[in-house]
């Protein structure tokens, strides 16, 4: 499995594009909000010969999102996210400018969803789904086994956690979703955050100040 990393928008989203050997690929969290970074993806999945299959979204809060409108009328393909993640398409815009940041999205419907125990089997890539609540409410992770590699969206980041003051927001959930579906992961798992650098759970295990206290 390829993995491809891009940091898009004001709010610095990582974007991940993954690829098996034979060119299939899926999209976490499509972030790109501009005709440049619209462009950048692009020419990734295109120069590399991808056939873009499917996007997937550990939440549906807007820094996540804002790519979805263009790869779904370039590549017409579904997006997945938890259904109580619903909430966030009502009012992209609004949710957008409260955090400064302009949004021109067409109005998203979820019409393909995911939820805790899933698998998403993508041409040689399988991802199993982790209902991870706290940060948002309907918040999943993505755990690929083969490659020990943790698509962790705003759950867990090197050294931090995700906030809990949005709607849907809880921080004993999180604390409890992190020990309950992440720390049990292999030490060497890689993890891919929302923001920010890849760690790994071991790494966090040992040093993350906000997973040092006994629940
Ligand atoms: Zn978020
Ligand atoms: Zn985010």
């Amino acid at each position: 499995m390829n993995i491809e990393v891009f940091t898009f928008n004001p709010i610095q989203e990582n974007t991940y594009l993954l690829s098996d050997d034979r060119g299939r690929a899926l999209i976490i969290d499509p972030g790109n909000s501009t005709a440049t970074e619209d462009r950048c993806l692009q020419q990734a999945i295109d120069s590399a010969g991808l056939k873009l299959e499917c996007i997937v979204c550990t939440h549906l809060h807007f820094d996540h999102i804002m790519g979805i409108n263009f790869l779904q009328e370039k590549y017409h393909c579904d997006f997945y996210a938890h259904r109580q993640e619903e909430y966030w398409l009502r009012n992209i815009s609004g949710m957008a400018a409260a955090f400064g940041v302009d949004v021109a999205t067409r109005q998203l419907r979820l019409e393909k969803t995911l939820k805790d125990g899933d698998e998403i089997q993508i041409g040689d890539m399988r991802l199993e789904v982790l209902g991870t609540p706290g940060h948002s409410a309907g918040g999943l992770c993505f755990y690929a086994p083969a490659q020990q590699a943790l698509f962790c969206g705003d759950s867990l980041f090197a050294g931090s956690i995700g906030r809990t003051d949005l709607p849907g927001g809880d921080l004993g959930t999180l604390i409890s979703s992190i020990h309950d579906k992440l720390l049990c992961l292999p030490d060497e798992t890689v993890i891919y955050p929302g923001h920010g650098p890849d760690s790994s759970i071991g790494q966090e295990k040992r040093m993350n100040p906000y997973l040092q206290y006994q629940r």
